[in-house]
């Protein structure tokens, strides 16, 4: 493997940890993303990982409940797949740590960027759990604040959809397929790549965004490698 990047923070959404499910966990899927981010760190990329938590709750779509309180439970959600990450990439023997932005000191390393460093450094994997710490944000803005706090070269975007379309591929069959896009364009078209605040954040860091499939979890070692596995949002 020749790795074009030597940290990346690669974001893995919640239903993507679902094996296709939509909800819940799937063993064998956490295992196949443990083995390539094995991989990876073998081949000397650092590696930062934020999960999303949508495969057990999302604030933004609880009906009746107090927004702030909804997006409580979301974050709590993304620290169940954080541990369950952590307990596949340390059974694949891969030194992890979580971090989380919300104290919980019994579960896991509250988040502490220089000790993120030097794990990073170290060759530890570090997962970041609880995304920002503040309800109203996405996990996508956790990837995007966290690249640019640790100097991560690339955003790894590992998504349901293969790449950014111009509307629903599974709903339009003659959706237009982007492999390259700025992140102004993703804006004013209003693609559903990430949530604004976190394209807008990418942006005014100019790290860029590489969005794939994580249906098979060796597109990361491609995507590592230089390869346009779907879309590349930059400058
Ligand atoms: N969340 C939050 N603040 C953050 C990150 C996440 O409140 O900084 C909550 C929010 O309710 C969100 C949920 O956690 O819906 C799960 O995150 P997200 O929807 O980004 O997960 P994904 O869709 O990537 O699985």
């Amino acid at each position: 493997m020749n790795p074009k990047y030597k940290r990346i923070l690669l974001k893995v959404s919640g239903e993507a940890l679902s094996g296709g499910k939509g909800t819940g966990l799937d063993t064998d899927t956490l295992a196949s993303i443990a083995a390539v981010v094995k991989q990876c760190r073998e081949a000397g990329v650092e590696i930062a990982i934020v999960v999303g938590g949508g495969n057990f709750w999302r604030g933004r779509t609880s009906e009746d409940m107090n927004r702030t309180r909804a997006d409580h439970m979301g974050m709590l959600a993304t620290v169940m797949n954080s541990l369950a990450l952590q307990s596949a990439l340390e059974a694949a023997g891969v030194p992890t740590r979580v971090q989380t932005a919300i104290e919980m000191r019994q579960i896991a390393e509250p988040y502490i960027r220089g000790k993120a460093m030097s794990h990073l450094t170290s060759g530890k994997v570090v997962i970041f759990g609880c995304g920002t710490g503040n309800p109203f944000f996405s996990t996508d803005t956790a990837a995007a604040l966290r690249a640019a706090e640790i100097d991560a070269e690339a955003i790894l975007l590992a998504k349901n959809v293969d790449a950014v379309y111009d509307s629903d591929p599974a709903q339009n069959p003659n959706a237009k397929r982007f492999s390259k896009l700025s992140y102004k364009e993703v804006i004013h078209r209003g693609l559903k790549v990430m949530d604004t605040t976190a394209t807008s954040l990418c942006m005014d860091n100019d790290i860029p965004i590489l969005v794939f499939g994580i249906a098979q979890p060796e597109n990361i070692i491609k995507v590592l490698c230089g390869e346009n596995m779907g879309t590349i949002v930059s400058n």
